[in-house]
């Protein structure tokens, strides 16, 4: 379970986050629409400690992230803790980050190898085994260059997966692609939900948002102004700010 607790963030004098409280359950897929510069990405980044909060705490399964709790006072972990957090959070950005020096099944074994320890045959072995879950087991030894977008992006997907996360955190996943390559990811990450993946997933797919989400958010101004089931977000708004904003979108 993830749980944003009075989340806080600014950047000098503009306040990005103010007061954010979100809990995502495990198996349930959260999505977070809104506007342009409401917070959405600084959410997703402070939640695996990419940032850290003003104010306010991220906790996993219980464990406070990037801190200790000692008596009321939250101190700092040393940087090897929180990359061990990290390894638990898995994330997928709007530009895919593959390395290009290195082959599809490579950038999926990498991590595991590295931040686990995993030997190399085994790492390749899952890493493969994660290619064909995103459907391009056949793809394994090709470069990035030489796949399409879509490819790059479940590429993306079956690397954050490899260090077995128990939540991955999408930022506008399909934002990048050509229209036509939009589904492949999509159904890629409904295949996900289906299998019991915690997920957490800025979009503007209101659609598709309407069909995985257990819980959509919609975020204004660095708060959260509406959150509920699809039907209640997406259907039946109830703040004028939501309204404007699917009726934007659609
Ligand atoms: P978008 O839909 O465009 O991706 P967003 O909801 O993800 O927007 P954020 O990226 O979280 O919004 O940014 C929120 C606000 O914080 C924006 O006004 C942005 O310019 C500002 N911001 C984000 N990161 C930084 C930073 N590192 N330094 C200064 N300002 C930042
Ligand atoms: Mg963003």
């Amino acid at each position: 379970r993830v749980e944003v607790r009075g989340a806080h963030k600014s950047y000098w004098d503009l306040e990005v986050l103010r007061g954010v409280d979100l809990t995502v359950e495990p198996g349930t897929v959260t999505a977070v629409l809104g506007p342009s510069g409401s917070g959405k990405s600084t959410l997703l980044r402070t939640i695996n400690h990419l940032e850290a909060l003003d104010r306010g705490a991220v906790a996993i399964d219980g464990e406070i992230i990037g801190y200790d709790l000692r008596g009321d006072l939250l101190v700092e972990l040393p940087e090897k803790k929180v990359l061990a957090q990290r390894t638990r959070v898995g994330m997928v950005f709007q530009q895919f980050h593959l390395f290009g020096h290195m082959t599809a099944l490579q950038n999926v074994a990498e991590a595991p190898r590295r931040a686990l320890g995993v030997p190399k045959r085994e790492a390749l072995a899952r890493a493969q085994e994660l290619l064909e879950v995103v459907g391009l087991g056949a793809k394994a030894d090709a470069y990035p260059r030489r796949l399409s977008g879509g490819q790059q992006q479940r590429v993306a997907i079956a690397r954050a997966l490899a260090l077995r996360p128990q939540v991955l955190l999408f930022d506008e996943p399909t934002s990048a692609l050509d229209p036509e390559l939009v589904e492949e990811v999509l159904s890629v990450i409904r295949e996900l939900s289906r299998a019991g993946t915690t997920l957490l997933i800025v979009t503007h797919e209101v659609h598709f948002a309407r069909d995985v989400a257990d819980q959509v958010v919609f975020m204004d101004g660095g708060r959260i102004v509406e959150q509920g089931t699809p039907a209640q977000v997406i259907d039946a708004p109830r703040h004028e700010r939501t309204r404007g904003f699917l009726q934007r979108i659609h």
